[in-house]
């Protein structure tokens, strides 16, 4: 498999390739791709698909099957295996998730430094995102303050970057996973994201250049999902 566009330029909104394959008439396979699979609490990319001089195929979802990303397309059986293509991403979606994605990074980071919790599973969404930590004690008030501390951070202007390197390597970095799951053992090839020097960990996902960009981050609450699990939600500025 080809490394997905996204991961080298996050900010790629455009792009020609040509069609791999085509099943069933819709589950479409790209030689290259920046479209955002389902993955990792973050959900898919949409847009288009255009054929030189023809109407743009829309994507309503793309997903992740093996080794293949699969873009699911409407209307159905208009592209097909070898055509030369256009694609473009639905912009305002994918940029708002990449500012969710990066302020779960610091949130996520605060918390490791303040308590040593893990994450246990998060959802982002558009409108507000949720991440589980590994806490024993249901206080609130504590993630509203980490919120505010993740906030201080996002003010210092950061620079974010990625490099590849291999499983070996990632794992003598201190903190190399937040996840509570670890990192999938699949992975041989290790991208390596670094907040400023704030934090640096394994990572495949789409994030903003800098963390200015993420802009404020607002608490909208919490939750007490039971033993070792502690629930905070918030959103981020319009
Ligand atoms: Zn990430």
């Amino acid at each position: 498999m080809s490394r997905a566009l996204y991961m080298g330029d996050s900010y790629l909104k455009e792009w020609d390739t040509k069609v791999k394959s085509v099943k069933d008439g819709k589950f479409v396979v790209l030689e290259d791709t920046a479209f955002y699979p389902t993955s990792g609490g973050q959900p898919h990319d949409e847009g288009t698909i255009t054929l030189e001089d023809g109407e743009p195929v829309k994507v309503i979802y793309v997903g992740k099957f093996g080794d293949a990303v699969s873009h699911q397309v409407e209307p159905e059986n208009v592209l097909k295996p070898g055509d030369t293509v256009h694609c473009k991403i639905d912009w305002d979606k994918r940029y708002r998730l990449m500012r969710m994605h990066t302020a779960a990074h610091i949130f996520m980071q605060v918390i490791h430094n303040a308590t040593g919790a893990l994450a246990t599973g998060g959802q982002l969404g558009l409108e507000k995102s949720r991440i589980d930590f590994s806490l024993d004690d249901y206080e609130p008030e504590k993630f509203k303050g980490y919120i505010e501390k993740a906030n201080d951070v996002i003010q210092q202007d950061l620079k974010i970057s990625a490099i590849f390197t291999t499983r070996e390597e990632a794992m003598k970095v201190p903190g190399f996973t937040k996840l509570a799951k670890g990192l999938s053992p699949d992975i041989t090839d290790v991208r390596m994201l670094s907040i400023g020097d704030f934090d640096t960990q394994a990572d495949g996902g789409t994030h903003v250049k800098s963390t200015i960009e993420i802009g404020r981050l607002i608490f909208l609450g919490a939750e007490n999902k039971g033993k070792g699990r502690k629930r905070a939600k918030y959103t981020i500025e319009p």
